[in-house]
């Protein structure tokens, strides 16, 4: 069942039934973004997204560190430029992603490691170029491409090899990343061989090493592990007089999508532990790469009740969100909590939120108790903020929602709402 969101018992959350009952994002009302901006919307607290960035921040300090926000979780430029102001690094997939830091934040290239296994030599120009911080590199190839990009334009490259520490990781089997039969990274036994091999490119500087073993990963151990046989490689490497100064561990910190209590702090904090005592005889720079940690919790996505139909035993509430909108009940089977924003009194419901896409899979929610909805309410998705807007997409042509951020008592449309128009201009016929 379905538990109002009391503020200070759930700190993990912007969201708060406010006095006179209706959902609020920090001090905003969500009744009243929806009837300025329309539905679907997706709406972000910019509070607790810099919150969320500082706890990663104090967890480290005392030791050399960057964290790089992992991009694609959530990609929109106002979040970019938010998180730049506050000194974020940024971890990116693709030239797109760094033409986005370049847009948002230009200032913050030099803070950007660039990951990914399939790079394109005008993606690896762009990005030497902008002089980005390091190359995440995934493969043999890929070092001998970057190697000759760099000797084309007589400028130094720094890289990490991203290996593949065989560590495993309890998520859902399509963000689980770090076992050897994964295509990311590169086998950590024969990493050693690619180093020595790249220290003799003129224009290639082994930098660091990168390990990244999934996403949603809520056990902090596994990150521990996976950053001791990083560690135990940089000592290799020492034997063979290549020094690395950075350890890059990744992202892929979990939250909780169930209601409860979560408590982000003492949860980073753990992470950070791991991550520190699997370091501890390492001086060098450590870089992380949180994308969900930061963002999820800080957003939902309002949708209006369409219809509420009954076939057979099933009441299906038909919302105007769909799985184009936020794909990971649909992709991953993910949980989301979903809370009217102006709760009625009445019977609680059993019932399956669905949009309108034309697809079975495109559900928000499966024999859900629900307290009573009608026609036209106004419900809330939780934790939406990250791989939600990322992952949308046009299919049945819907146009893509628009995107608040409220920061304090101020709402800002980040993303106008598309266009029938936007949409059709790329087309020929
Ligand atoms: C997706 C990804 C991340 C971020 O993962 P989260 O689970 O969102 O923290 C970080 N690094 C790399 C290389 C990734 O692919």
């Amino acid at each position: 069942m379905t538990q109002p969101l009391a503020k200070e018992k759930s700190s993990a959350r912007p969201f708060h039934h406010s006095v006179d009952g209706s959902l609020h994002c920090g001090e905003v009302a969500l009744e009243q973004l929806a009837a300025r901006f329309g539905t679907p919307l997706y709406v972000y607290s910019g509070d607790q997204i810099l919150e969320r960035f500082q706890l990663f921040q104090s967890a480290l300090s005392g030791r050399d560190h960057l964290i790089c926000y992992a991009v694609k979780a959530n990609s929109t430029l106002g979040i970019i430029k938010l998180l730049a102001k506050a000194g974020a690094g940024f971890d990116i997939v693709s030239g797109g992603e760094l033409q986005r830091i370049l847009a948002a934040a230009p200032d913050a290239a030099n803070r950007v490691v660039f990951s990914g296994v399939g790079k394109t030599a005008p993606e690896i120009d762009l990005a030497l170029d902008a002089n980005i911080h390091q190359f995440n590199v995934e493969s043999e190839a890929e070092l001998e491409l970057l190697a000759a990009r760099a000797d084309r334009k007589k400028q130094r490259a720094r890289f990490a090899l991203r290996v593949n520490p065989d560590v495993f990781a309890e998520t859902h089997p399509y963000i689980s990343t770090g076992l050897r039969e994964h295509k990311f990274g590169v086998d950590i036994r024969k990493a050693r061989e690619l180093y020595l091999r790249a220290a003799k490119k003129k224009w290639l500087e082994p930098y660091g090493i990168s390990v990244h073993i999934g996403s949603q990963i809520r056990s902090a151990s596994p990150f521990g592990d996976a950053v001791s046989r990083a560690v135990e490689l940089v000592n290799q490497l020492k034997q063979n007089g290549i020094t690395l100064r950075a350890i890059d561990a990744g992202g892929g910190l979990g939250i909780d999508y169930h209601a409860g209590n979560f408590n982000p702090a003492a949860k980073v904090r753990e992470y950070a532990s791991a991550l520190k005592k699997s370091l501890a005889n390492f001086d060098g720079k450590l870089i992380i790469e949180p994308g969900r940690f930061i963002v999820a919790q800080a957003g939902a996505l309002l949708a209006r009740v369409l219809y509420i139909k009954k076939n057979g035993k099933k009441t299906f509430i038909i919302a105007d969100a769909a799985m184009n909108d936020l794909i990971r009940p649909a992709l991953y089977q993910a949980h989301h909590e979903i809370i009217p924003v102006t709760p009625r009194k009445g019977r609680t419901m059993t019932v399956d939120i669905v949009g309108p896409v034309c697809e079975t899979g495109d559900f928000f929610a499966r024999d859900r108790k629900l307290p009573r909805v009608e026609l036209g309410d106004l419900l809330a998705i939780l934790d939406a903020g990250a791989y939600g807007m990322s992952q949308a997409s046009n299919y049945n042509t819907r146009m893509k929602s628009a995107e608040v951020l409220v920061q304090g008592k101020s709402a800002k449309l980040i993303r106008r709402r598309e266009t029938i128009e936007d949409l059709l201009q790329q087309e020929k016929f």
